[in-house]
This record gives C-alpha cells, sequence and structure tokens, in this order.
C-alpha cells in the first residue's frame, strides 16, 4: 500500500479530501477582524454571470485572483477575497421562455452548480460574504441608492430613441438588433422611437471621471485610454448664428471658431425646431426634410448613421456671421443628428474633411482661411486641418496664430453675449430603463395628481412578483402584473401605478464590491466603517471587455457614495488587471465553432491542480492563452513527479525538522541556491509583474535540479535539515498555484497547520546571489578544464586562476605560454609553444 500510494500521483483521490475539509471550515477563507492589526489586502475577480457553466476564461481569471490571494495570506496579509453573481439580465428570461422555468430558479441552479465547480477548483472564497444580485437583500439597495440620486437630481426622466421591435413590442438593446431586424423576429425592421426613460446623470461627473484616470498608476494605459475617448472631452466655443428676418438664432458649437470666417453655411439636423419652423408653411420643404428623415432613421436602424450617404437641401434662409455680418445658406443635412450636441453646425469646408465633401458635392463655395505657418508647406491646398496655421481672409483678425485667434474670438463673443468657451463631452447619461422583467423594480409610483412619486424608503424592497408570464412580447411583463402596477399613491393616498421598467444589470455590478466588505447588513448597503477599512480594492481582475461600461459606472458610483457621504475613496480600485482570452486553435472558444474546452472535463482528466497551472503556465496572464491540452497533460506530469520526489524523500526530510544545516557544501549548498533563487523570483513576480507562467517554469527547474540528483540524494549526500528545507520549501511555493497538491505533501513532510497559514517562505540574499561561476580553460583550442572563480573577477584574476589550476599547470610544464586570451566571464584561451 505505502509503496503504491508512494509512486501514484491521484488528484482524484487527493482533491476531494481537501474540498470537503475546506468547505467543512468557514474560517479558512475568511477576513479577520480589522483590530487584528495586519494590513489588509482586498483581491478581487470580477463576479460572473451565472450562465451555469464556468467557461475556461472564468478558470483564468480565477486561478490568477486566487493565486494572488492564496500569496497575500501566507505574506501575513488580512485578505478579503469573495465571490458573487451578476445575476439578472435577459438570458433568465429566455430560458423561462424556452424550457418554462420561472427564471429564479433557473438562476439560483445555475449558481449551485457553478459554486460546486468553483469549489471543486479549490478557490479559496469566502462563502460568507457571498452577494448574490437578483435576491431583495441585494437589490433592494439598488433602489435605496436609486431614490437618493433621485433627491440629488441625478436620476432622472427624458424622452430618448430607443431600439423597438413592433413584434416583441419592447425595446431592444443595441445587441439585440442584427442588421437592423430583431435578433428574435428575423423579418422584422427594428424602429427607432421616442420612449421616456430613465437616466443617471453620469455627465455630471464627466470632467472628475476623466481627472481620476491620470491618478489610475495602477491600471492598464489601455483601459485608461479607452475610458479617455470613451468620455471624450473636447474644447471649443458655443455661438449663436442669427436668422436672416426671422428671431430665431442658431446655436453652434465649434472646436475650430477661429475658421469662422470660412463658415459658408449652416447645416442642421431635419428635426431642428428652426427646421420645423420653416416647414410649417412650406410644403415643398416638408416633404424633402420628411425625405432626409427617413434617410437617416434607415441609416440609424442599419446601425451605421457614420456611413450615412450625405444629403443635403438648400431652405433659401440665410444664417448671419455674428463675426463678420455675412449672409450664408441654411441647409438641412441627414448627417446631422438632433441629439448630437446642439443639432446645428456651421460648415467649414476648406477646413474640415466632411464639410469639404459636403460642398464639393452641392458646390458650396471653399475658402481658405487659415494658411499654414510654414511658409514652404503647399499653401494651395484645401481642405487644410492642421492648426499650426495664421489666419488670413478672417477681417480684423489676420494674422493671428489659430490658438491665439480662438481666445480672441471666444472673448468677443462673451462680450457681445453671442458665445462662449464651452467644453463638450463625448460620454452621455446612463439610461437605465429597461422593459424587462428579470432586473431590479425602480422604485417610483406614478399617480395622475402628484406626478412621480418615489417609494419612501420603509417599503423598500420593491419586490419583483415571482410567478408571472414571460412572454416577451407586448412590453414590459411587469405591466400586466395588476397587484404589482396598482398601488395606493404614499402622498395623495389615492389610487396610482408603479413603474414598470427595470433597471439595466449595469447597476449592478456598479457596487457589489462594497456590499461584499458587510453582506449581511440589513439596515444599510454596508456600514461606512467597514468598507473604509477595504477600500480601495488592492487588485482588481478581469476580462478588458469592460475596460469601459462596467469600469466607468463604478467610479460613476464610486464618486456618488462619496458624495452621499457613505465613502471617502474617490476610486473603487488601486490596480486593475486585464487577462488575456482563452482560445482554442487560434480562435475564441464558441460552441459554433464547436472548440469549447470544459472544465470539469479537464478536472476530471488531470485534476484542479493541473488545469489552474496550466492556466498560469501556458501564457503570461496579460496575453491571450491558446489551450493545448497536451499542456494540461504536461503540468499533470509535472505534478507526478512533485509528488514522487516529495514521498520518496518526506522521511528525510521529517528526520531533518528540528535541526539546521551548519554550512552546507558541495550539492546540499547547490541546491539550497536554487530554492533561494526560485524564491525569490517567485516573490518578486508576485509583487507586480505576475508572470506566472515564468514562476511555474521556475518550480519546475528546481525541480528538475532535485530529480537530477535523485542518485546523491538517495545515497543521503545531503543532510536532513537541508532536505527538509528544500521540500518544505518547494511545497510552500507551490501552495498559490496547486492548492491541492500542496496541502497534501505538507501533511505528508509533518508541516503543522494549514498549508495557507504558513508564513511565505523569505530568501537569503547570500544564497540568491550566485557568488562563483565556472569558466572553461582551453589549451590550444582543446578543452582542459574547468575552474571556479568569484563572480565578477577581473581578466588578470582569472588568468591566475587558470594558470594555477593543476591540470593546466601539468599541461604547460616546460613550454611557453605565448598567450592568454580571458573573455572575463565566459572563457579562457591559452596559446601554448
Ligand atoms: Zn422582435
Ligand atoms: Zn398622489
Amino acid at each position: 500500500m505505502a509503496e503504491e500510494k508512494e509512486l501514484r500521483y491521484d488528484p482524484a483521490a487527493i482533491e476531494p479530501k481537501w474540498q470537503d475539509r475546506w468547505a467543512a471550515d468557514p474560517n479558512m477563507y475568511a477576513a479577520e477582524p480589522h483590530s487584528g492589526g495586519k494590513p489588509k489586502y482586498y483581491v478581487l475577480e470580477m463576479l460572473p454571470y451565472p450562465s451555469g457553466q464556468l467557461h475556461m476564461g472564468h478558470v483564468r481569471n480565477y486561478s490568477i485572483g486566487d493565486a494572488l490571494a492564496r500569496h497575500m495570506w501566507m505574506r501575513g496579509y488580512n485578505v478579503l477575497h469573495p465571490m458573487g453573481w451578476d445575476a439578472f439580465g435577459l438570458p433568465a428570461e429566455n430560458a423561462a421562455l424556452k424550457n418554462n422555468t420561472p427564471p429564479r430558479e433557473w438562476t439560483l441552479a445555475n449558481i449551485a452548480a457553478m459554486k460546486r465547480q468553483m469549489q471543486r477548483l479549490g478557490l479559496g472564497y469566502d462563502w460568507a460574504t457571498e452577494v448574490t444580485t437578483c435576491l431583495p437583500d441585494y437589490y433592494r439597495w439598488n433602489q435605496w441608492f436609486f431614490l437618493r440620486m433621485y433627491e440629488k437630481g441625478l436620476a432622472y426622466r427624458k424622452k430618448s430613441k430607443v431600439n423597438w421591435c413592433p413584434e416583441c413590442a419592447t425595446v431592444l438593446a443595441n445587441e439585440q438588433v442584427i442588421d437592423g431586424r430583431c435578433w428574435r423576429h428575423e423579418d422584422t425592421i427594428v424602429e427607432q422611437r421616442d420612449l421616456v426613460q430613465w437616466f443617471f446623470r453620469i455627465t455630471a461627473y464627466a470632467q472628475e471621471l476623466l481627472e481620476g484616470l491620470d491618478k489610475l498608476e495602477g491600471w492598464p494605459e489601455k483601459v485608461r485610454i479607452m475610458q479617455r475617448n470613451w468620455i471624450g472631452r473636447s474644447e471649443g466655443t458655443d455661438v449663436e448664428f442669427g436668422v436672416e428676418n426671422r428671431s430665431e438664432r442658431i446655436r453652434v458649437f465649434t472646436t475650430r471658431i477661429d475658421t469662422i470666417f470660412g463658415a459658408t453655411s449652416v447645416q442642421l439636423a431635419p428635426e431642428h425646431a428652426l427646421v420645423t419652423a420653416l416647414a410649417a408653411d412650406d410644403a415643398g420643404l416638408r416633404e424633402q426634410v420628411a425625405k432626409l428623415l427617413d434617410e437617416q432613421k434607415k441609416a440609424r436602424e442599419a446601425g451605421d448613421i457614420g456611413e450615412i450617404e450625405k444629403h443635403g437641401i438648400p431652405t433659401g434662409r440665410f444664417a448671419i456671421n455674428p463675426y463678420s455680418g455675412e449672409l450664408v445658406p441654411i441647409w438641412v443635412a441627414n448627417y446631422v443628428l438632433s441629439d448630437y450636441g446642439t443639432g446645428a453646425i456651421m460648415s467649414v469646408p476648406g477646413h474640415d474633411e466632411r464639410d469639404f465633401e459636403f460642398a464639393k458635392k452641392y458646390a458650396i463655395p471653399i475658402r481658405r482661411v487659415i494658411a499654414p505657418a510654414d511658409p514652404h508647406a503647399d499653401q494651395s491646398e484645401l481642405p487644410f486641418i492642421s492648426e499650426d496655421g495664421v489666419l488670413v481672409n478672417s477681417g480684423d483678425f489676420n494674422g493671428l496664430s489659430c490658438h491665439d485667434a480662438q481666445s480672441k474670438l471666444q472673448e468677443i463673443a462673451k462680450s457681445k453675449g453671442f458665445g462662449e468657451a464651452t467644453v463638450t463631452f463625448r460620454l452621455k447619461d446612463w439610461g437605465v430603463s429597461r422593459q424587462r422583467y428579470w432586473g431590479t423594480p425602480i422604485p417610483i409610483i406614478h399617480c395622475e395628481h402628484d406626478g412621480i412619486v418615489p417609494v419612501p424608503d420603509d417599503q423598500l424592497p420593491v419586490l419583483l412578483p415571482e410567478r408571472i408570464e414571460i412572454t416577451q412580447q407586448g412590453g414590459s411583463p411587469l405591466s400586466k402584473v395588476s397587484d404589482f402596477v396598482n398601488v395606493t399613491c404614499p402622498k395623495c393616498k389615492g389610487p396610482a401605478k408603479r413603474e414598470t421598467d427595470t433597471m439595466d444589470t449595469f447597476v449592478d455590478s456598479s457596487w457589489y464590491f462594497y456590499r461584499y466588505t458587510d453582506a449581511n447588513n440589513s439596515a444599510s448597503p454596508f456600514a461606512p466603517q467597514t468598507a473604509q477599512y477595504w477600500f480601495p480594492i488592492d487588485q482588481y481582475i478581469g476580462g478588458v471587455e469592460h475596460a469601459i461600461l462596467h469600469l466607468i459606472y463604478s467610479r460613476f458610483w464610486t464618486k456618488v457614495m462619496r458624495d452621499l457621504g457613505l465613502i471617502k475613496n474617490d476610486e473603487p480600485a488601486q490596480r486593475l488587471f486585464t487577462q488575456g482570452m482563452v482560445i482554442k486553435d487560434g480562435a475564441k472558444m464558441s460552441k459554433s465553432k464547436g472548440n469549447v474546452v470544459s472544465p470539469d472535463d479537464m478536472v476530471a482528466r488531470y485534476g484542479a491542480d493541473a488545469t489552474r497551472m496550466y492556466a498560469l503556465f501556458a501564457a503570461p496572464p496579460d496575453r491571450d492563452l491558446d489551450w493545448q491540452e497536451d499542456g494540461v497533460a504536461g503540468v499533470s506530469r509535472f505534478l507526478g513527479r512533485v509528488w514522487r520526489i516529495v514521498m520518496r524523500y518526506a522521511p528525510a526530510a521529517r528526520a531533518g525538522a528540528q535541526s539546521k544545516a551548519d554550512n552546507p557544501q558541495g550539492l546540499a549548498l547547490k541546491l539550497l541556491r536554487k530554492l533561494h533563487q526560485t524564491t525569490a523570483k517567485i516573490t518578486q513576480d508576485f509583487e507586480g509583474r505576475w508572470h506566472f507562467n515564468t514562476c511555474v517554469a521556475a518550480i519546475m527547474e528546481l525541480v528538475n535540479d532535485i530529480q537530477a540528483a535523485d542518485a546523491q540524494l538517495a545515497a543521503g549526500e545531503v543532510p536532513a535539515p537541508v532536505m527538509h528545507e528544500l521540500l518544505q520549501t518547494l511545497v510552500l511555493l507551490l501552495a498559490p498555484f496547486a492548492p491541492f497538491l500542496a496541502a497534501e505533501l505538507w501533511d505528508e513532510l509533518g508541516g503543522e497547520g494549514a498549508v495557507l497559514r504558513q508564513p511565505w517562505p523569505k530568501s537569503d540574499p547570500g544564497l540568491v546571489k550566485e557568488d562563483e561561476i565556472e569558466i572553461p580553460v582551453q589549451i590550444n583550442g582543446k578543452l582542459v578544464s574547468l575552474i571556479r572563480v568569484p563572480a565578477g573577477s577581473d581578466a588578470k584574476a582569472i588568468e591566475a586562476a587558470a594558470l594555477a589550476e593543476e591540470k593546466v599547470k601539468s599541461r604547460t610544464a616546460g613550454k611557453t605560454v605565448a598567450k592568454v586570451i580571458v573573455v572575463p566571464g565566459r572563457a579562457v584561451n591559452l596559446v601554448v609553444k
């Protein structure tokens, strides 16, 4: 029996045993009280959507986070490492429709299945802090936050354009519109409808969200760039053109006020108020505008409004340039959008690519008003886009640089009252209304008498009704539940109707990581002092696909909570790491490609340790990983080698547990050096570089060295205390990557307590430094000997050492050493005659 155990690594025997032990010990992965005096470390992986099955991308994400958490536990930190479920969303409704299972049941069953998978993988989460966003104990706080935001004017309603499927009678998300048609009704063209929707005023924080990015040095630069572009700040000028013979004014925004003398037309969106007014008594114009509007609508529906073929019509009216008094024609154009900016632009074809194209097409004058600053540059080519120029054909402003002209023209606009310097953002307010069932009900009541009435706090949560029919047709399912809809107005006590929109699920994920710190609080979303202890998150880990929406919304939410006085931090996460994708045969894993590798299969075949360790070993964590089953098998064989080595020498190691080796020499010293070098490398990697693939490779090298010395180890050439240090440290180094094997071997070595509670090994700088190096000595091109010299020896010292070496001495005896060539650190060549 003993013999058999010694030889065979069997994860199927080891892993379930430890799964049970860890599950039975609620303190195993629990955070400690804050009073413990340890430094805190909050490591967080993005919470999954409970689809029912972990995929390899999850396994990779969680293997990275778990290795880090385990390492930090061993470094003596008080670690918070939680997990939860982003559990609202449309798939649950689709499943309900398909399988006739209520969304809640479907979701909770999926959560249970995925939690089993996570436990099988040995991921060290504190399940006492688990957060499930579809349960009322969580979503009541979404409602509470909604009300606080409503009070502060940060939640509001407005009419906006939505994708509407007439067949579904509901709003579709952009992803549900495929080639302009409904994803469920291939023959139905999705319409654009104006609908009153709820919004969060994220734009109130646009500037702060932008500036905060500079301080997020622990975030990947690519994520910060994506957020900067998404926020899209541009500085410019709002300026008003008058309208000849009318009282209206046309407000335009331009980033290039310095080119305004080159404006040869003003272009309005078909829905601009002035167009409506002009068309009211001009049937011909009305008809043409309707056509432009229709083109615009179709382009929007096809999702390529940016690519629209530009059409326009002159209205026959003129706008007045506020600086020059020049009359320029007013056009209506299909590429100008009423919901972007002011719905009007000044067209400067001499200095703008798009305006140039339009002017060419309709023979609108093109005028140069900026000349290149460089006198040798081509003075005739238009459009000239650069701001490195001086004004020409611009009246009193001729000769000014673009930059100076901008400030000068802004000053004039301001003093004369027809404009001002402004900043605009690309960022739009966050539309949170969904005409869906499986989401957080918006805590608002509509009363004919009182208008919008917030649900009083003491009536929260507004519970999502459970037994309801989901048809995905005829609008919001909640609107058909009369118990839900018909309520008493909290103000006038008269009959009123509940809001039937639910919240975007990005609301759920905007603050879930605060709830982890105090998941069972029933009086508030979390206790401020608890959040203050844990925040900001020390390390957040997830996919780069969340670089924009989730990671901007959660930054916004943090700022709102700060302004509500709940927290003190400005940003949710100190450091962010975005791992690469897991691909197979060069393509993203997907059911349709048939290249999905199931984590369960891998665990069944090779064990959880090998699966996790492969996910870390196969590629640097920030790069894509091409899944190769051979590779998993290879890691499994490696763990088998570790198993056999430790089992074979465990008795010797245990014998050395109580003493320390004095002055180890030879093989013992060589192995200790390798051990301490490996420890130093892995420790350093955990501190920032995160090249876990090379960490695993370093452990493999160490194990190779031990294995290569097998005969000498068997002969007892290495003292027992060194064997003890060697094997015990090897197991500790493996613990973040292969926790099951490490736990088992720790026991075998007679280690006390859980491996996770052991201090992380320290490397001895004296041993880490390679203080002697070997240099080959050649005589007349033939290798004669190897000499050992202190690292860093100079050529003279190496030459002396070479000439003093016994074999060299005997080969040169009685001969003349004509020449000695030393390549320091590399080789010595003697030319002997
Ligand atoms: Zn449809
Ligand atoms: Zn009322």
